[in-house]
């Protein structure tokens, strides 16, 4: 599944293909990637020109003038591809958005549970998912204060709490275990038991992780729009996820993996600090 840094390279290297592009034609060949109007998504967009790619989270949002945002989410195995609207289709791809100059900006998602919303600029957080999220790692709102507090209202462990977005949003599986691991923070300990000082290095370490992580990615752009591509640099950094049985770079204790809520969790017993 994408996380934040890896959708970020996404809208990296999207905006150059299609910023200053003109929707000529839209077409859905599988509907149901559109979670709002269809008839109003294939209506409206003709005519309507690509401003800019914001992102929230995991979110992209597609900018187009007359006040216009498309929300699309990637879920577990969406991407986007330029090519040409006369290119053979892929039995994979589900939308296609043909621009005025002949190239073609398809959606191609083997699993189909990626969602794309049409919706007014500025509404995001009304009319999408984003309402429901925490604040985003190195935004200003992202502070070691507002961690400390939000937190402090959670009675369930520590790696839910940080995948569940609500605090903090765009950390997925890989990100929480690496942070949890370099703060010794064992990732079952409950959220509102740990202590201000650890919060603020969590704090601190999310921000560094997702730094890190999005420059990294960004050196292997290329392998990530196209079909095979999800492997990014950040992947031979990390130094617990995936590293089940081998040494704790730091203790030498083997690392373990446990289930936290479904969620495969790599961890190391010994220097991992469970609060309770
Ligand atoms: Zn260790």
């Amino acid at each position: 599944m994408p996380e934040m840094p890896e959708v970020e390279t996404v809208r990296r290297t999207m905006i150059p293909l299609i910023k200053g592009k003109t929707i000529e034609k839209v077409i859905l060949w599988y509907p149901k990637i559109v979670a709002t109007d269809h008839e109003k998504f294939l209506s409206e967009l003709p005519g309507k020109k690509i401003i800019d790619i914001d992102r929230y989270a995991k979110y992209l949002l597609i900018r187009l003038s007359d006040n216009l945002t498309i929300v699309s989410h990637l879920r577990m195995e969406g991407k986007y591809h330029l090519t040409t609207s006369d290119a053979p289709k892929d039995k994979h791809d589900h939308v296609e958005f043909i621009f005025t100059d002949g190239t073609a900006l398809r959606y191609n998602d083997v699993r189909k549970f990626g969602r794309m919303q049409l919706i007014l600029t500025g509404t995001e957080r009304q009319t999408t998912g984003i309402g429901k999220l925490g604040y985003e790692p190195n935004s200003s709102e992202f502070t070691s204060e507002y961690l400390i507090n939000g937190l402090k209202r959670k009675k369930k462990n520590i790696k839910n709490t940080l995948l569940d977005q609500s605090v903090v949003a765009g950390l997925g599986n890989i990100y929480v275990d690496e942070v949890l691991w370099r703060t010794k923070i064992h990732p079952l300990s409950q959220a509102n038991k740990i202590p201000a000082e650890k919060v603020i290095e969590l704090h601190d370490q999310i921000n560094q992780i997702i730094t890190e992580a999005i420059k990294l990615q960004g050196t292997t752009v290329h392998s990530f729009l196209n079909a095979n591509g999800q492997v990014g640099g950040f992947q031979s950094k990390l130094q617990v996820y995936g590293h089940v049985g081998e040494p704790c770079p730091v203790c030498g204790t083997k690392f373990e993996k446990i289930k936290v809520n479904g969620r495969g969790t790599t961890f190391c017993p010994h220097c991992q600090v469970i609060y309770k």
